[in-house]
């Protein structure tokens, strides 16, 4: 079986975002990319697939050729077998959709029949490439996975809803789940599968390799600016004995703050 996973490369989570000059983008200098960390589930998924299931793991990502440093030691390091990176001038400015459109054309062209992917991507948080990508290919999709298994034709996927009750999905292979949370626990690259991810196979390819063209992704919408949010006022620090710092304490509260 072939098992794909989407995977996006993403700034660190302790990562100081700076807003570029413009406002149109963010600093990217200084920055520790990663394998966006729901995207890491998917891919111990698969390969935990792979492994009971037998087949092969194929990494698919919509971005520079660059990422593939990450793909190598976050994906093909753990099990992955391969990637394929569509690199193509016309995504700078595309929309989710537009990513969509180059990753199920990546998924098709290789006869896909399982996808995983994260459950959002920790930069962009849009939430809306898995569901677009499951409609694209005309599969069933699976949202916020925690518990998945499947026997090479049918699968059974758990979700959690609200108040801790979990919900429970049967159907047949083709479909394309998103990992949440506590579907696993990501294995650590040894160092001899660290070595051989050097050589596994990354194709980068192009829109037209995928018989796309920079029209099919021409954005339905626009991102205009990014702000950060107002700095926060400096704290006050009260001077005096404990008598007077508590007076001027609900005082503050209550004449500033207003809180009581
Ligand atoms: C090279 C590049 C240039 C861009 N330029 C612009 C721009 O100029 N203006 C703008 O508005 N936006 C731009 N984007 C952002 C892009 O539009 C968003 O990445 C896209 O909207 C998807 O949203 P998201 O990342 O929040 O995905 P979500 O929907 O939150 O992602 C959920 C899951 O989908 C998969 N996924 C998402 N994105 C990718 C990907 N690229 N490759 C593989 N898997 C993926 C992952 O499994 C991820 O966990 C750019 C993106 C790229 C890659």
């Amino acid at each position: 079986m072939k098992i794909g996973v989407c995977v996006k490369v993403a700034p660190d989570t302790d990562t100081r975002i700076k807003i570029s000059g413009d406002g149109a983008g963010i600093e990217e200098s200084g920055i520790k990319w990663i394998v966006s960390p729901y995207d890491s589930f998917g891919i111990e998924e698969a390969v935990q697939t792979q492994e009971a299931q037998g087949g092969e793991v194929i990494l698919f990502s919509a971005g520079p050729k660059d990422w593939q440093t990450q793909l190598r030691a976050g994906g093909l390091a753990v099990g992955a077998e391969r990637a394929v990176i569509v690199d193509d001038p016309a995504l700078a400015g595309t929309d989710p959709l537009g990513i969509a459109r180059v990753l199920a054309a990546g998924i098709a062209s290789e006869g896909c029949e399982l996808v995983f992917t994260g459950k959002q991507a920790i930069d962009d948080d849009n939430v809306q490439v898995p569901a677009m990508v499951a409609e694209l290919l005309g599969w069933p999709h699976v949202s916020f996975v925690t518990d998945f298994s499947t026997d090479g034709s049918t699968f059974t996927a758990t979700r959690n809803v609200g108040g801790g009750t979990q919900e429970v999905v049967t159907g047949s292979l083709p479909v394309v789940i998103t990992a949440e949370r506590g579907l696993n626990t990501p294995r650590y690259a040894k160092l001899p599968a660290i070595m051989k991810a050097k050589r596994k196979k990354v194709d980068v390819k192009s829109l037209g390799d995928l018989d796309l063209s920079a029209d099919d992704i021409t954005p339905a919408v626009q991102l205009t600016n990014f702000s950060l949010p107002p700095e926060r006022p400096a704290g006050r620090k009260l001077e005096g004995d404990v008598d007077t710092m508590v007076q001027e304490l609900v005082r503050l509260l209550r004449e500033e703050a207003k809180v009581i």
